[in-house]
C-alpha cells in the first residue's frame, strides 16, 4: 500500500505556510495517526516547515518506533511532556507563531501552552480549528477501500447476528450477538456503543441499548459500525421481529425510499444543504418531514463522525473523495422509528456505495 503520510504532511506544511503559521501542535489523536501512522492513546505531534516530532511516553517507546518509521523524529519523555515540548520547539530555528487545535486541547492544556509562552520565549500558541480535519476531509483510494473493508465486515456481522436474533431476547443481548460476530470476523473495536431499540425505542434517534426484551411485531432498529485498518463503517437497517403492520410496511418505504433518492441524486459538488434535500423532499412529501429530525449525513474514516455534514445548515460544498453517511429517519414518539444507513464515497458523477445490505424490510424468525 502507497505511504501517503510524507505527501499528508506535505499538504498540512502548505496549509500552514498559507495561514502564516511557523508550526503545528497537533494533539487529536486521529490526526495524529493520519500524519504519523501512530495508534496510540498518548501522544503530541508538532510539524514545522522543516521537522515532525512525535512524543509520547514510555509505554509506547516501541510501537511508537515501529508505526512512525522515519515520518517523524520520535522522543519518548517520562517526566514533563509539556517542558519537554517547550525544551524541543526552542530548539528549532525560526519560530513565531505556532498553531495549536483549540477544538481539541483541554482548557488545562492550554493554560500549559500560555505559561510555556510567557517568560520572553520568542514564539506564541495561536489557535486554529479543523487543519488537518480538512484534509482529512478527501479520502485517497486506499482509505476507501479500508472503509469498504469495514463495510463489508459489518454487515456480514449483521447478516450472521439477526439470522439468531428470536423474540424474547433482550437488545442487550442481540447487542452481543453483533458484537461477538464483528469481533470474530475481523472488527478491530467498535466506533460506536452498538444501539439495538426495539418496540416503541425505535422512535429514540441515538437511543442507549437497553435490556428491554423484544416481543413479537416489535421493530428492531440496529445502528452499529466495525473497524478496519483504523477506518469506520456506520450502517443502520430496521427490521421487524415477527410479522409487520401495514403501517410499519409504509413508514419503512418512506424512509427507504428517502435514502434512495439520496443515494441516486448524491455527487460530490453539491453543497451539505442540498445533499440533506434530496432525502428530506421526500419525507417531506409524505407528511413525515416533522419526524425526520436530523441532519441526513456526517463524514466518517478515522472517526466515525467527521467533517462533511449533510445538513440542512451546511452550504459548504462536498468535496470529491469525501466518504459520508445517507442515513434519512422517521421517530414516532411512543410508536417507534425507521433509519436506515449506508456509507458512500462522492464523486463528481455520483454516490459510491460502500456498504452492501439489504434496504427492504426483513422480517426476522
Ligand atoms: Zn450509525
Ligand atoms: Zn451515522
Amino acid at each position: 500500500m502507497a505511504d501517503r503520510r510524507p505527501e499528508r504532511l506535505e499538504a498540512l506544511r502548505s496549509r500552514l505556510r498559507a495561514g502564516q503559521l511557523d508550526g503545528l501542535l497537533i494533539s487529536s489523536l486521529p490526526n495524529i495517526r493520519y500524519l504519523t501512522g501512530f495508534s496510540g492513546t498518548s501522544a503530541v505531534v508538532v510539524v514545522t516547515q522543516g521537522a515532525a516530532f512525535l512524543l509520547s511516553d514510555f509505554r509506547y517507546r516501541a510501537q511508537a518506533a515501529q508505526e512512525v518509521g522515519d515520518v517523524a523524529r520520535v522522543l519518548i519523555e517520562d517526566g514533563g511532556v509539556w517542558e519537554r515540548l517547550f525544551r524541543l520547539v526552542g530548539e528549532q530555528p525560526g519560530l513565531g507563531a505556532i498553531g495549536y487545535e483549540a477544538h481539541v486541547l483541554t482548557a488545562s492544556g492550554a493554560q500549559q501552552l500560555a505559561d510555556g509562552a510567557a517568560n520572553g520565549r520568542p514564539w506564541r500558541f495561536q489557535a486554529t480549528t479543523d487543519i488537518v480535519e480538512t484534509l482529512r476531509t478527501v479520502k485517497s483510494r486506499e482509505e476507501i477501500d479500508a472503509i469498504r473493508a469495514a463495510g463489508a465486515v459489518a454487515t456480514r456481522a449483521l447478516e450472521h447476528a439477526m439470522a439468531r436474533v428470536r423474540t424474547g431476547q433482550t437488545e442487550n443481548e442481540i447487542a452481543a450477538l453483533l458484537e461477538g460476530a464483528l469481533r470474530t470476523l475481523g472488527s478491530e473495536g467498535y466506533p460506536f456503543p452498538t444501539i439495538i431499540a426495539s418496540g416503541p425505542r425505535a422512535a429514540l434517534p441515538h437511543a442507549r441499548t437497553s435490556g428491554r426484551v423484544v416481543g413479537p411485531g416489535d421493530y428492531l432498529l440496529v445502528d452499529f459500525g466495525a473497524v478496519v485498518d483504523g477506518y469506520c463503517s456506520d450502517v443502520t437497517r430496521t427490521f421487524v421481529v415477527g410479522t409487520c403492520d401495514a403501517r410499519q410496511r409504509e413508514v419503512h418505504d418512506a424512509v427507504r425510499e428517502a435514502q434512495a433518492a439520496a443515494l441516486a441524486g448524491l455527487r460530490a459538488g453539491l453543497t451539505g444543504r442540498q445533499g440533506d434535500a434530496l432525502a428530506r423532499d421526500v419525507l417531506a412529501a409524505r407528511g413525515l418531514g416533522d419526524a425526520f429530525g436530523h441532519s441526513l449525513g456526517h463524514g466518517v474514516g478515522l472517526e466515525v463522525h467527521e467533517a462533511p455534514r449533510l445538513a440542512r445548515t451546511v452550504d459548504d460544498v462536498l468535496p470529491a473523495g469525501a466518504v459520508v453517511t445517507v442515513e434519512p429517519g422517521v421517530y414516532l414518539e411512543g410508536w417507534g422509528g425507521v433509519r436506515i444507513e449506508d456509507d458512500v464515497a462522492l464523486a463528481p458523477a455520483g454516490a459510491e456505495l460502500l456498504t452492501e445490505f439489504p434496504r427492504e424490510l426483513i422480517t426476522l424468525s
